[in-house]
């Protein structure tokens, strides 16, 4: 049996980063740029305001102080998004707005604050200016921000709130990025209805399709849920046909050693299998490999992911998430990782890497994480409460409270509040 680090390592050398595409910058969130972006403007495009108040000729104010402010004759106000056809002469100054373009003339601005604009009724026609300005005082020069010509984000760049607003500041519309997977999810057993079924004796309700799906978006991939197969090769096949198109496909259930876990045969017949069962605890049964696409599409990444609602979250978590960035083109793969004590003992019997749920919270100057409950795998609720994984070496028989541990995070707390 592999370790779970030889089993991605294998998992990531069938996997090839994805094409690009163009797609509008608001559905970019989290995609990694395919290409160079420049700027063909300077932001901001014109010198401007930094704040309300004058523009003024900074020699016109030497000397001036609040006990002998210099006057100067108000010609104009310019708002925002107008641009004053004045000119400030000597003794004169121009009223001005934040953002607006610094007019013909004047060479630093002056706050309402630091002139006598309060003490004077309605707009003056005069102002005294109540301190000594400096040449390019509350100016926000042309281009500060970003220089026409100039490379502003490069290929490779993870795109987040900021750079799509760095994007819209350039009148960047669309961009290349590297396209979303789509990733096809398929549930497997007799026993599995769906929560749109009534729940007959016997059967338990389809949760993997729906934590499965719900992980394929947080990770920035496109779910394609194919429903439910029963236990036999030809519902299996038959159920996973429309997902012979995808970019990976992703079963659970039907991969341990009972009489009608028929995955990997499918696996076997309609593809080839790459490695089946990791030295990991829980989600020892998994199985990948690659599977034939239909038509012009090329082989799939296949994970047959353990078909307990944990396993299967935690295979994904190990497995099929890393392998998703990859598809995506993003290089970090791996989940924030910090060193926690344990509040509970943690069992490892047979020398698998033991992934316990937890709770981790910061107390102090450390990180402590305490059991979020029984651990059977097929206990949901402890993964619900859980933000990360306590993980137990391979040649560890186990930790006892006050030990530290590496903890995966899933989840930082605000999330899961
Ligand atoms: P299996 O690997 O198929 O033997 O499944 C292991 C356990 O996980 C069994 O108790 C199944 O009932 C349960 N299980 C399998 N698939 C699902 C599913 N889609 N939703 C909820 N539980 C499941
Ligand atoms: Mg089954």
């Amino acid at each position: 049996m592999i370790s779970v680090d030889q089993a991605l390592e294998k998992v990531l050398e069938h996997i090839a980063v994805l094409e690009a595409e163009e797609s509008p910058i608001l559905s970019c969130l989290g995609q990694v740029l395919a290409e160079d972006v420049f700027s063909t403007i300077n932001i901001p495009p014109l010198d401007n305001s930094a704040m309300d108040g004058y523009a003024v000729r900074s020699a016109d104010t030497r000397g001036a102080s609040r006990k002998s402010p210099c006057t100067l004759r108000v010609i104009d106000t310019v708002a925002a998004g107008a641009v004053s056809q004045s000119e400030v002469g000597s003794g004169t100054a121009i009223r001005i707005m934040t953002g607006a373009p610094i007019p013909e003339g004047a060479d630093g601005v002056v706050r309402f604050e630091d002139t006598d604009e309060l003490e004077r009724q309605g707009i003056p026609t005069e102002i005294g200016v109540l301190i000594e300005v400096e040449p390019g005082d509350e100016i926000r020069r042309a281009g500060e921000d970003i220089a026409a010509g100039s490379l502003v984000l490069s290929q490779g760049t993870a795109l987040r709130a900021s750079e799509i607003g760095v994007l819209a500041s350039l009148g960047c519309r669309k961009v290349k990025v590297i396209r979303r997977p789509v990733v096809a999810i398929l549930s497997t057993g007799d026993e599995i209805v769906d929560i749109t079924q009534p729940l007959p004796d016997g059967k338990i309700y389809n949760s993997n399709s729906y934590s499965l799906a719900a992980l394929v978006q947080h990770y920035g991939a496109v779910p394609k849920v194919l429903g439910i197969a029963s236990d036999n090769e030809d519902s299996l096949i038959d159920k996973l046909s429309p997902g012979r198109d995808a970019d990976m496909v992703i079963t659970s259930g039907g991969v341990s050693m009972g009489d009608y876990d028929v995955v990997r045969e499918v696996l076997a017949k309609e593809g080839r299998t790459v490695f089946w069962r990791v030295r990991e605890k829980p989600g020892k049964p998994l199985v990948f490999g690659m599977i034939k696409g239909q038509g012009k599409v090329k082989d799939i990444p296949f994970f047959g992911l353990a078909g307990n609602p944990v396993s299967s979250m935690v295979n994904f978590e190990l497995f099929a998430r890393p392998a998703i960035l990859k598809m995506r083109g993003r290089r970090n793969l791996t989940k924030p990782t910090v060193r926690a004590m344990v509040e509970d003992a943690i069992e490892n019997t047979d020398g698998r890497r033991v992934f316990t749920r937890v709770f981790v919270e910061k107390r102090g100057d450390g990180y402590f994480a305490r059991l979020t409950g029984p651990q059977g795998s097929g206990i949901l609720t402890s993964m619900a409460l859980a933000n990360g994984l306590a993980i137990v070496p391979e040649d560890k028989s186990g930790v006892k409270p006050g030990d530290v541990v590496d903890v995966m995070m899933l989840d930082w707390s605000e999330e899961v509040e």
